[in-house]
C-alpha cells in the first residue's frame, strides 16, 4: 500500500466510523441463556451453545466441532436437541472442540496463564492476539494498518483474533465500526474472543485477589453479558474465552469450559519480554495501554519481512490452527 493510498484509506475509514447512535430496537436481545449441546441443522449435527431472541426471532449461537467456527440460526432451522455436554462429547468424541476443551482441563491448575497457550501449525507462524482491555486511549490502528502493508500479498483475509471487553465496547463505538469494516471489506478475519465484560482490575490487589478473581465477581454476568453486547454490536462470538490478566482458577476454568468455551492463554506476551516461536499464541494489546508490545510486534514484523514475502512466516486463526494441531492432515 502506497502513502497515498494509506492516507485514503484511512480518510475513507474514518468516515465509515459512523457517529454513536442509538441502537435501533431490533439489535437488542432478550431471554440469552445457555443452551448447550447439539442440534441438527439441514442434515448436519452441530454444537448448540446460546439461545436468544434478538427482534421478535429466536436464534441460536452454534459451532462447528472441528474448524470451532461459530454462527447465528434461525431457532426453526434447527432440530433434534439433545441437552448437555455429555451430549457434545458423545456425538463428536474425537472432535477438535471436545479435544481442545480436554487440554484446557489439563492446564488448569496455574493462577496465570492457564488454558491453551499455543497450538502447532505445521508451518511456521503464529496466531496473533490482540486484547482490548477497558481503556481510554484510541484503538492501535497503526497495528492493523501495518499488517495490512506487511502481508497486501495475501489473497485471503488477515486472520486475528481480538480479545474484547464491555467497557472497552462502551467507549469506542468509532473504532469498533472501523474494526468491523476491515472485516467486512476481507481485509481481516476477526476471531471474536470473550474478554469478560467489565474486566475488573484494582493495581494493589495481589493476583489471587485480582482479576475475576476479585471478591463479589460475576462471572455468569461477565460472560454471558459481554456476548450480548457483543451481539448487538453485530459481532459474533466465538468459542473462546480469554481471562483478564490472564488470571484465572481451576473453579473459573471449569465454570467457563460449563458454558461451552475454550480458555486462550498466550506464551508469548511480549511486551512481558516473552519469545514468540512457530505456534506461538501472541500477546499484544490493541487498547494503547501497552505500546511497548506493539512495538515489540512491529519489530517482529520487520525481522521476518522476507519470510512473510514467500510465504515461509504466517499469521493463523485460532480454530483453524487448533484443528491443524489436533486433526494433522495426512
Ligand atoms: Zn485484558
Amino acid at each position: 500500500m502506497n502513502k497515498a493510498f494509506l492516507l485514503i484509506f484511512l480518510i475513507f475509514s474514518n468516515l465509515t466510523g459512523q457517529k454513536t447512535s442509538p441502537k435501533p430496537k431490533q439489535n437488542l436481545i432478550s431471554h440469552y441463556q445457555l443452551h448447550i449441546g447439539v442440534v441438527t441443522v439441514g442434515d448436519q449435527k452441530i454444537i448448540s451453545l446460546r439461545e436468544f431472541m434478538q427482534g421478535n426471532k429466536t436464534f441460536l449461537l452454534v459451532a462447528n466441532p472441528e474448524n470451532l467456527k461459530t454462527s447465528l440460526v434461525p431457532e426453526e432451522q434447527c432440530t433434534g436437541f439433545q441437552q448437555g455436554m455429555v451430549s457434545i462429547d458423545k456425538t463428536f468424541p474425537e472432535s477438535v472442540y471436545v479435544k481442545a476443551l480436554k487440554t484446557v482441563q489439563k492446564h488448569e491448575i496455574s493462577l496465570q496463564d492457564a488454558g491453551i497457550t499455543s497450538t502447532f501449525p505445521k508451518e511456521n507462524g503464529i496466531v496473533l492476539s490482540v486484547d482490548l482491555c477497558p481503556s481510554e486511549k484510541p484503538l492501535e490502528k497503526g497495528l492493523f494498518v501495518a499488517l495490512m502493508t506487511n502481508f497486501k500479498q495475501n489473497k485471503e483475509p488477515i486472520p486475528v483474533s481480538v480479545s474484547i471487553t464491555g467497557h472497552w465496547m462502551l467507549n469506542h463505538k468509532e473504532d469498533l465500526n472501523w474494526m468491523k469494516f476491515l472485516e467486512k471489506t476481507h481485509r481481516f478475519d476477526i476471531t471474536w474472543v470473550n474478554h469478560s465484560y467489565s474486566h475488573r482490575y484494582i493495581r494493589s490487589l495481589p493476583l489471587q485477589l485480582n482479576f475475576m478473581l476479585m471478591k463479589q465477581t460475576d462471572v455468569r454476568s461477565e460472560v454471558l453479558k459481554n456476548e450480548i453486547m457483543m451481539l448487538e454490536n453485530g459481532l459474533t462470538p466465538s468459542v473462546f474465552f480469554r481471562f483478564p490478566g490472564l488470571v484465572s482458577s481451576k473453579n473459573l476454568i471449569d465454570t467457563i469450559s460449563g458454558f461451552g468455551l475454550i480458555t486462550i492463554g498466550s506464551d508469548a506476551w511480549l511486551a512481558k519480554g516473552q519469545k514468540p516461536h512457530h505456534g506461538s499464541i501472541v500477546l499484544i494489546h490493541g487498547n494503547g495501554n501497552e505500546p511497548y508490545g506493539i512495538h515489540k510486534f512491529m519489530e517482529l514484523l520487520k525481522s521476518k519481512q522476507s519470510k512473510i514475502k514467500d510465504n515461509s512466516w504466517k499469521l493463523y486463526g485460532l480454530g483453524n490452527s487448533l484443528e491443524e494441531y489436533f486433526k494433522p492432515a495426512p
